[in-house]
């Protein structure tokens, strides 16, 4: 045990210290703790952070797509230092004021009848109970998921995840079977419209039910958008058909919204683009920003039905802390009274499309620019006739040269990169400023100079 005698005021030494400690005592998700070197963060606000030598940078990530109304908003500060001298926490079997109003946010913002919200901690959790109702709704046991996805690191979620990250953990028990969800760009179809793709994913996707037998299955998960995986926008056409599919067998339709919700999408919910109502609904980062730990699962009238007489089996000491419910409910005020949803959709129809397109023409390493609202992503390329990836996919050490290069001059120019394999996501704060977000693509402009070093 180390013991932490008085901090030393000169930052640099503060600097040093926050650093030793965190390599002695703490334990990082995803990496190989010997081979990290994490930053030291020294303080935050709105659309930027910075370091303890004074370097600023402005968070194309809002931290892991979550900060939708930036960091430090002083309304909700205040709503959670209020909530402590209030009531800091209390047991979930109670009604409790900041939980109550909380869920009614909520369930006004939802879409269609999803008007009932079991709160959890975080977007995996909510994952996890959504599948847990599904199969108890419906009696069957499989879950249908898209490759290229990402759904959580728990052990139901981590199993329903389409991405590489599922692999060590990947029990080959857990009931998932995965399918191919339309993605025009690297068409697993060979489709050359968005019209062919709809309709081969579709078909497809109806196959995979048929052949795995529609009486087994409890649920499709879909990101309505998928974000980690990419921010591929389904075609027009995928999703409704995807719930004409789910009603036709019976199947109960879960869209993931932990990254989409809350403003990210230039809506409330990304489904309301695509005028969808899924049976149940995730949703957690944007909820609170990010402020206290809070997700959860909206649930349909029907749904809510199958656990009106018979107990639902499932619950977390912590589910509707008073803490992350005042943050929601300041956090959602907050929204509503700036506007900060409609200052997403702005962002991205003013700033962040033109703007990365203009980048496109330039830089011959970028293959396709997608996203709408404050979700952007650019994917990168060796080759843009081929559409052969800047990397390999899951590349990582030398092969991963190219990525490692483009994030250091990003953050060399005081932009904080959100990079995933060949891709960099463009996800900053919903309230980030046109000038600021200006300011960030020529930033990334000049990075890209070097990415396009490793073009063909
Ligand atoms: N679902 C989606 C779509 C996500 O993007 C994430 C996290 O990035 C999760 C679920 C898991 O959320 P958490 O990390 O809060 O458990």
């Amino acid at each position: 045990m180390t013991t932490h005698a008085q901090q030393p005021a000169d930052p640099a030494a503060v600097r040093d210290t926050v650093k030793a400690l965190d390599r002695a005592h703490v334990f990082h998700s995803w990496s190989a703790q010997g081979l990290i070197d994490p930053l030291a963060v020294a303080g935050a606000e709105g659309s930027y952070f910075w370091d303890y030598d004074g370097k600023r940078y402005l968070d194309f990530t809002s931290g892991l797509v979550f900060t939708n109304i930036g960091y430090q908003h002083p309304r909700v500060v205040a709503a959670i230092q209020e909530q402590a001298g209030k009531l800091t926490t209390f047991a979930p079997a109670f009604a409790i004021e900041a939980r109550s109003e909380a869920a009614r946010l909520i369930a006004e913002r939802t879409p269609g009848d999803l008007d009932k919200i079991f709160f959890t901690n975080g977007g995996a959790e909510a994952v996890e109970n959504a599948v847990r109702m599904a199969r108890l709704h419906t009696g069957r046991p499989k879950i249908l998921s898209a490759y290229r996805s990402y759904h959580g690191a728990t052990g139901t979620a981590i199993n329903v995840t389409g991405d590489p990250r599922r692999w060590p953990s990947d029990s080959g028990t857990a009931g998932v079977v995965r399918f191919w969800a339309p993605f025009l760009f690297r068409s697993a179809f060979h489709a050359t419209t968005e019209a062919e793709e709809t309709e081969r994913a579709l078909r497809h996707l109806e196959e995979t039910i048929v052949f795995e037998g529609a009486s087994t299955v409890a649920a499709i998960v879909l990101e309505t958008v998928p974000g980690t995986a990419g921010i591929m926008l389904p075609p027009p056409g995928y999703l409704p058909g995807v719930r004409e599919i789910c009603d036709r067998y019976g199947i109960v339709l879960v869209l993931d919204e932990v990254m989409t919700g809350f403003g990210r999408t230039g809506r409330w919910f990304a489904a309301e683009h695509f005028d969808v109502v899924p049976d149940l609904l995730t949703f957690a980062k944007g909820v609170n920003s990010g402020y206290v730990p809070l997700g959860g699962v909206a649930i349909s009238e029907r749904i809510a039905a199958t656990f009106e007489k018979r107990p639902y089996p499932g619950g977390l000491t912590y589910s509707g802390h008073p803490l992350a419910c005042a943050a929601a409910v300041a956090t959602i005020g907050v929204m509503e009274d700036e506007g900060v949803v409609e200052r997403a959709a702005r962002l991205g129809e003013a700033v962040l499309g033109p703007g990365l397109r203009a980048l496109a023409e330039r830089h011959p390493s970028v293959g396709e620019v997608r996203g709408v609202g404050a979700f952007w992503a650019l994917d990168l390329v060796r080759d843009r006739a081929t559409r052969e990836p800047l990397v390999p996919y899951n590349a990582s050490g030398e092969a991963n040269a190219p990525m490692a290069a483009f994030a250091a001059a990003c953050k060399e120019g005081g932009v904080w990169p959100f990079v995933n394999m060949n891709r960099t996501h463009v996800v900053p704060p919903c309230t980030t400023g046109d000038a600021e977000a200006k300011e960030g693509l020529a930033v990334l402009d000049a990075a890209l100079t070097v990415a396009d070093r490793f073009t063909v």
